[in-house]
């Protein structure tokens, strides 16, 4: 019996609209094969760009 190594999926981000193969070893992989119909989620990218701005706006602005 062999594995399936190399499982991907087509997703496409949501934020970005660009279609990805998503490796089988991507944390939203399974969500992903769960969608049956157009697959998206948030690629890493738009997801560390996300994560990066909301830590800006947490941090308090100085006046200049
Ligand atoms: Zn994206």
């Amino acid at each position: 019996m062999s594995k399936p190594q190399s499982a991907e999926i087509n997703a496409r981000c949501l934020m970005c609209g660009k279609t990805y193969e998503v490796p089988g070893d991507h944390k939203d992989y399974k969500k992903l094969t769960e969608q049956k119909i157009d697959p998206t989620f948030i690629c890493d990218q738009c997801n560390y760009r996300v994560r990066h701005e909301a830590d800006e706006q947490k941090k308090p602005k100085k006046p200049i």
